[in-house]
């Protein structure tokens, strides 16, 4: 598959662009979205004539020639009228949470969690460049970087703010169990990379998604992989422990004292183990060259690394 810089720009595509910069043009697709919502029916259709009273544009020629620019990408045309195609759709989605706004943040907040690489508790959540940050304040790495839209901090406490973030991967995580890519849907591709930590010489593993279409990319440590099997859940929930309501960050502290411990036998074809121990009682999780856990089994207590 060509990658976005080698394709060529579809002609289609800067004409669907080039409708859009027209202030009486998303005037329709906003009174298309109305309708929408006024009639609590995702897929309920407008007339021409409901639909030229619920703009402002002058005469019928006139709105029949900007309504023209839209049918295709934006707008659809069926028996019972005009309706927002998924791209419309998304497109008013887009302007009404203010997706070509900035992201004003939030002051910079301790969060609960251990670094991977110091292994200390000093993580902060921070707004950096317009992205959201997990960061170790003892030896400056980042844990965590996720794109930050200015409509997932309106309305929000900068506490509510760090939550939804916990929230947003675990949705990804769900989504990328089924190889679906968490932005557009497409399918995924996945692969494990290693990372070396120059402080203890230690190998730590994230699991990477690629999207063929989109190109969106995530990496995810190995042991979220494992932890999102139906067994591990259980295995958690029987031990006090939620994992829906558990960060990423305050993952990483089991991940360090050896409550999620990883052994890699080979990258290609890939074989590993993912072990975790609680309370005495242990869960072995076998991934297969898919990258994906194929195999569980229950262990008896394997002893950590290291307690709190
Ligand atoms: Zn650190
Ligand atoms: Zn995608």
């Amino acid at each position: 598959m060509d990658s976005p810089r080698e394709s060529r720009i579809d002609p289609a595509m800067v004409e669907a662009i080039g409708a859009l910069g027209n202030e009486q043009r998303l005037q329709i697709l906003l009174a298309l979205a109305e309708t929408t919502n006024d009639h609590q029916d995702q897929w309920h259709a407008m007339s021409f004539t409901a639909l030229y009273e619920a703009v402002d544009i002058g005469s019928t020629s006139q709105f029949s020639y900007h309504l023209s620019k839209l049918v295709g990408p934006f707008i659809t045309e069926t028996d019972d009228g005009y309706r927002l195609t998924y791209g419309g759709d998304k497109l008013v989605r887009g302007l009404r949470s203010g997706i070509y706004e900035s992201t004003t943040g939030f002051e910079e907040r301790t969060v609960a969690g251990t670094c991977v690489f110091c292994e200390t508790d000093a993580l902060v959540a921070a707004l950096e460049n317009e992205l959201f940050v997990v960061r170790c304040t003892a030896c400056e790495s980042t844990l965590l970087t996720d794109s930050f839209p200015t409509s997932q901090e309106r309305h929000r406490t900068p506490e509510e703010i760090i939550d939804s973030f916990g929230s947003r991967i675990w949705s990804s995580v769900v989504l990328l169990r089924g190889g679906v890519c968490p932005e557009c849907y497409g399918p995924v591709d996945t692969a494990v990379d290693a990372h070396d930590h120059d402080h203890d010489h230690r190998t730590a593993y994230t699991h990477r998604s690629t999207c063929e279409g989109c190109r969106f990319v995530i990496h995810l440590p190995l042991e979220v992989v494992a932890a999102f099997h139906p067994a591990a859940i259980g295995f958690l929930w029987e031990h006090g422990i939620s994992l829906f309501e558990l960060t990423l960050w305050e993952m990483f502290a089991f991940i360090v004292n050896g409550q999620m411990r990883t052994r890699v036998r080979s990258l290609e074809p890939f074989d590993a183990t993912v072990t975790l121990a609680v309370d005495g009682a242990g869960l072995e999780l076998q991934f297969d060259e898919t990258h994906s856990v194929s195999n569980v089994n229950p262990r008896s207590a394997p002893a950590t690394d290291r307690q709190h």
